[in-house]
């Protein structure tokens, strides 16, 4: 729920009453930015009601923000906080629909969680941002698609981040079918046909890098 997610749902024709579960990782504006006009949209429209998962505090600041009003009070007069239903999760599984296991760990970024999901015919985990964390590798084990923060080269690391190096060593023990970088700052963009190469000839497995609107068939 970054920015511009919004804007790129209606491109792809993606109806925004059609989403009724929603993950966060952290509470950092790249990741939660258009949370709120979601929020907002479907308290103007479908008002179906629908599920955020998020880590510790996602409860408390989603309260703040649509129901104190001495910050976007007029939120609540759209009935905003009644069409969500929040779920904190930490260390925890859960089936989030017949047949779809939600698991999440703890990871090392400001109170973020990582998740994986998996379906019958298949598994994702996604680490949200994180520092290298055995967690995450545990989460992981076995998963079909790994889509992992690669935020920079090793050289350049900065913040509780994932370097590209430390991504093949994780991505190598994970063992996942196809790998999805993401996540990537410029000083990575610059690199990342470099860093492909590198990826594709140490790893047995499919590497993306994907650009916005990409398809990825699984
Ligand atoms: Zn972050
Ligand atoms: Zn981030």
């Amino acid at each position: 729920m970054g920015p511009g997610v919004l804007e790129k749902l209606r491109r792809i024709g993606v109806d925004p009453g059609s989403i009724s579960i929603i993950l966060i990782t952290h509470l950092h504006l790249d990741h939660v930015s258009d949370l709120l006009p979601f929020i907002k949209l479907k308290a103007l429209s479908d008002r179906r009601l629908f599920r955020v998962f998020g880590p510790r505090g996602i409860g408390e600041m989603l309260d703040l923000l649509v129901s104190d009003r001495r910050l976007f009070g007029y939120l609540s007069d759209l009935g905003c906080r009644d069409i969500v239903e929040i779920h904190e999760v930490w260390d925890d599984v859960l089936e989030l629909e017949p047949g779809i296991i939600l698991r999440s760990k703890p990871v090392e970024h400001f109170n973020g969680v990582a998740y994986r999901i998996d379906l019958p015919s298949t598994s994702i985990t996604y680490s949200g941002d994180t520092a290298p964390d055995p967690r995450l590798i545990e989460l992981a084990r076995g998963t079909s698609i790994l889509i992992h923060e690669c935020s920079f080269p090793a050289d350049r690391l900065k913040g509780k981040h994932t370097s590209a190096e430390d991504l093949m060593r994780i991505a190598s023990e994970v063992g996942p079918r196809i790998l999805v970088l993401t996540h990537i700052y410029p000083e990575m963009e610059e690199r990342l046909q470099e860093y492909l190469e590198r990826f594709g000839k140490k790893l047995g497995m499919v590497v993306y890098a994907p650009r916005d609107f990409d398809t990825i068939e699984v």
